[in-house]
């Protein structure tokens, strides 16, 4: 079976930054489920996975613009200190949801801090980072109605409802 539209595609997956880091991997949870042409995974990365088979190995270097986006400095925005009233120990790296106007939630990291401003940045911590991934393709199968009527993985490591 090879890996297409409305597959459910199960991987172990490494994920480095150009400078060889670590930024993430299936290690600590498992093999990671995706629901395939779902936009479960970003495109860059979906694009690379169509048409594999289970034990294929997959390298591949994510520009951001197929990845997690360019940066927009005009999310990097300044705060007034005493808006973080309440929270005793704000640092540098710290992230907290903030409610946008259309309901939904955004997630800042504090970049930096001084007596009266904290600066905040909106962008993903990814965007703008080149992402290279090496996948293994750990199980393909035929997604179930109910996952596709829910665009989304059920059972071990994906939705449990
Ligand atoms: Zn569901």
């Amino acid at each position: 079976m090879q890996i297409k539209k409305n597959s459910v595609v199960t991987m172990d997956y490494h994920l480095r930054d150009d400078e060889n880091t670590i930024i993430d991997s299936s290690g600590d949870s498992g093999p990671f489920p995706y629901l395939h042409g779902a936009g479960g995974v970003i495109p860059g990365l979906e694009s690379a996975m169509e048409g594999k088979k289970v034990g294929d190995k997959i390298k591949v270097r994510i520009p951001p613009e197929e990845g997690y986006g360019e940066r927009d400095e005009s999310l990097l925005q300044s705060v007034p200190r005493e808006n973080f009233q309440g929270i005793d120990d704000i640092s540098v790296g710290m992230q907290f949801q903030t409610p946008m106007e259309d309901g939904s939630q955004q997630v800042v990291t504090v970049m930096t801090i001084d007596d009266k401003q904290v600066t905040v940045d909106g962008n993903h911590p990814l965007a703008g980072v080149p992402l290279n991934f090496e996948v293994t393709v750990v199980d393909i199968r035929d997604a179930t109605d109910e996952e596709l009527e829910h665009g989304h993985v059920h059972g071990p490591g994906g939705h449990e409802h």
